[in-house]
């Protein structure tokens, strides 16, 4: 059976060294969800990647996604990038599990089929889930 990475929400991946790099379908359906040109998306909220072979999004000063706002919630969440939702189920790294809190859960392939296809659930409030404000 494939394990599923159910993810806490604890947005430590948001706030990793790194950056989360874009690809075309990501810039159109951010720019159109925040209702700006892809012009105006890529000049206000990218930078160019580290390989400067494309395009990621701004962080900010302290490393962490430029997304992020300052409870802990991605403001792109419904439209995040597909770096950003493919981790850790359709990419990761050896060692993973020890800073990121997703919970893995044994499920049919079907069923992994279905819950990786699934548009990512909204981010909870940090008072919610009992976290420090931050971010
Ligand atoms: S786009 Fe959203 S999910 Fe992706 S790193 Fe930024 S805040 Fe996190
Ligand atoms: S993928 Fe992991 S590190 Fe990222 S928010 Fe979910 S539990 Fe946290």
């Amino acid at each position: 059976m494939p394990t599923y990475w159910e993810c806490d929400r604890c947005t430590a991946c948001c706030r990793w060294p790194g950056q989360v790099r874009l690809n075309d379908a990501d810039i159109s359906r951010i720019a159109a969800h925040l209702n700006l040109t892809e012009d105006e998306f890529i000049q206000g909220h990218t930078r160019l990647d580290a390989q400067r072979s494309g395009l990621a999004l701004r962080d900010h000063a302290d490393g962490s996604c430029g997304f992020l706002d300052g409870r802990g919630n991605c403001r792109i969440q419904p439209v995040k990038p597909r770096q950003c939702s493919d981790f850790p189920n359709r990419w990761n790294f050896p060692g993973f599990e020890a800073i990121c809190r997703a919970r893995p859960v044994e499920v049919s392939a079907e069923e992994w089929e279905r819950r990786v296809a699934a548009p990512p659930p909204p981010f909870k409030p940090r008072s919610a889930r009992g976290l420090p404000h931050g971010g």
